[in-house]
């Protein structure tokens, strides 16, 4: 029985920070899932492969050669890191995550995280599809206005320039889309705790999760 949390939300709604924080305080496994699909979205992109060939895709995102290692990640010999932060990277992910058999493929590669001694795994149905056994479920929510916010600050911190009203319509596009695929849609797992991280600091809400965790 290996410990699972999950913390599943929007783009930009912080969950990656959250879960990195609570992770190192529980000295935990953390898996970014979104790092995921955006390594299938660049392997695609590299390959060529059309956005809409569900099949060309699936069988790529099965032979994803990834690997998330203290020196970086890794698809096949190439560190990309930097380029999975990529706005066009994450909105081709946003495309090609509808596609059931690309979900289907990526499935292995998220489990393989479950390892001891506990996990924290960060997404947008790691509580309801990945991970449904997880002991504490979180769902973060911000108002667009702050996630457009955020990812512009982070942008303009990376020395790369960014237009506020576009990055907050990409983001309200790529949520309409995660919210109402078919498959494993972006929605609060039934027993999840909703955390709305507004108007919280980071230490506030990583207090909020691990008082609820030893709850
Ligand atoms: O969280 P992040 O912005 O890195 O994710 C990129 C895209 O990957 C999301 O917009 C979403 O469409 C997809 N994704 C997903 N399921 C997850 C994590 C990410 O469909 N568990």
């Amino acid at each position: 029985d290996i410990p699972v949390l999950t913390i599943d939300g929007p783009t930009a709604s912080g969950k990656g920070t959250l879960a990195s924080a609570v992770a190192a305080r529980l000295g935990y496994h953390l898996l970014d899932s979104g790092a995921v699909y955006r390594a299938a979205a660049l392997a695609a992109s590299r390959a060529g492969v059309d956005r809409d060939d569900e099949p060309a895709l699936a069988d790529l995102a099965a032979r994803l050669d990834l690997r998330f290692g203290a020196d970086g990640v890794w698809l096949g010999g190439d560190e990309v890191g930097e380029s999975l932060r990529l706005e066009a990277i994450g909105s081709l992910a946003s495309r090609i995550s509808a596609w059931p058999r690309v979900r289907r493929a990526l499935l292995d590669i998220q489990l393989a995280f479950h390892r001891l001694p506990g996990l924290v795994a960060d997404g947008r149905d790691m509580g309801t599809v990945v991970f449904p056994v997880a002991r504490l479920k979180v769902f973060l929510t911000a108002s667009a206005a702050q996630r457009a916010e955020r990812r512009y600050r982070q942008l303009i911190s990376r020395g790369i320039s960014a237009n506020i009203d576009s990055l907050r319509a990409d983001l309200e596009a790529r949520d309409a889309r995660d919210q109402s695929r078919s498959v494993s849609p972006s929605r609060p797992a039934p027993d999840a705790l909703l955390l709305d991280n507004s108007a919280l600091s980071i230490e506030d809400s990583v207090e909020q999760v691990l008082a609820a965790w030893q709850a």
